[in-house]
């Protein structure tokens, strides 16, 4: 059994200009111990998929369809039991690390806190506990730099601090929205090895948001590539970037800096990233797609499972990739 399945997710925001479909009908899975990534661009739904997820969407929004963790579904759940299994069960980072801590106390009170409520460990145990798991986000000094402030600490080590603080509780889930978008390339690389040794050491199983592909090509087994609210396309990601069978995650991978070839290839997608206010009946992705065809826009094309992937595509995966 699936630790997260998500079923026909839909999030609707009511605003002055009418009902905007954010999420329109997403379905995935991912089982313990496994990495998801979701990727997109913005607009495309992959954050309000996770907010939704975790119950904390905007007033104006709703969410319908099912979020099944561990057998019982987070949409429908009662807050005090949301509650529990978001402080203890699922745990989530945000791009920016500084708006999740509090600028007024010490990263010692603010990790040991954790640890005394979901714990029920005195404070002193708290703050050694917290220390060696800065120790592990590679924190240098960290049992002396432990009693610093948010603001002391650059941003690459304030989003290790976040790492470090959402696995304190051991969770089964981390949901991880861009948590590297606001660095710089060499730390963002630093950030992601010290996710991927956690993650390994400690099982948990993440599902990681992103716009650029390029960050979990090493990192997750499986990626959904996500547009105008729709999956368009899902596979183990090895297969996904050797051939992309959709035409999105194509003109993604074309965006993609490689090694093997001049960043004078580098090409970004045409046109602008969707309206979700005025998305085409069919094919989200039409008003873009470089071989759109005459029934795309008003006949939206089904998610088919294929082997061990799944495309939401009017074209055959071998049409896309000859
Ligand atoms: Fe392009 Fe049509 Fe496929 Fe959409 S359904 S990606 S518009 S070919
Ligand atoms: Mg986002």
């Amino acid at each position: 059994m699936a630790l997260l399945e998500i079923e026909d997710l839909k999030v609707t925001f009511k605003t002055a200009d009418g009902d905007v479909n954010a999420v329109n009908g997403v379905s995935f899975g991912i089982d313990a111990g496994e990495t998801l990534a979701i990727v997109g661009e913005s607009g495309s739904g992959k954050s309000q998929t996770a907010f939704a997820t975790m119950g904390i969407l905007a007033q104006n929004g709703r969410a319908t369809g099912s979020a099944m963790f561990d057998g019982r579904d987070l949409l429908t759940m009662k807050q005090r039991d949301l509650n529990k299994i978001r402080s203890r069960d699922i745990a989530m980072i945000f791009q920016d690390p500084m708006t999740s801590l509090n600028p007024y106390l010490r990263i010692s009170d603010q990790m040991a806190e954790v640890l005394q409520i979901h714990k029920g460990m005195s404070k002193r145990n708290a703050v050694r506990e917290a220390a060696i798991m800065l120790d592990a986000v590679k924190i240098p000094d960290a049992k002396n730099r432990i009693t610093m402030y948010p603001h002391e600490f650059s941003g690459g080590m304030r989003q290790r601090i976040m790492i470090a603080m959402s696995l304190l509780c051991q969770p089964k889930l981390l949901i991880a929205d861009e948590p590297t978008t606001a660095l710089d390339v060499t730390v963002q690389a630093q950030i992601m090895d010290v996710l991927s040794d956690l993650r390994r050491d400690l099982g948990t199983a993440v599902i990681l948001i992103t716009h650029d592909l390029g960050v979990v090509a090493g990192f997750c087994d499986r990626t959904l590539v996500m547009y105008g609210g729709q999956v368009m396309e899902e596979a183990e990601t090895g297969a996904l970037f050797k051939t992309p069978t959709h035409p999105y995650t194509k003109g993604l991978l074309r965006a993609v800096p490689r090694l093997d070839r001049d960043d004078a290839a580098l090409q970004t997608i045409a046109g602008e990233p969707p309206d979700m206010s005025r998305l085409p009946v069919g094919c989200p992705f039409s008003p873009r797609c470089d071989v759109v065809m005459d029934h795309c826009p008003t006949v939206r094309p089904p998610l088919e499972t294929e082997g061990n992937r799944r495309r939401a595509c009017h074209l055959s995966a071998d049409e896309v990739t000859s």
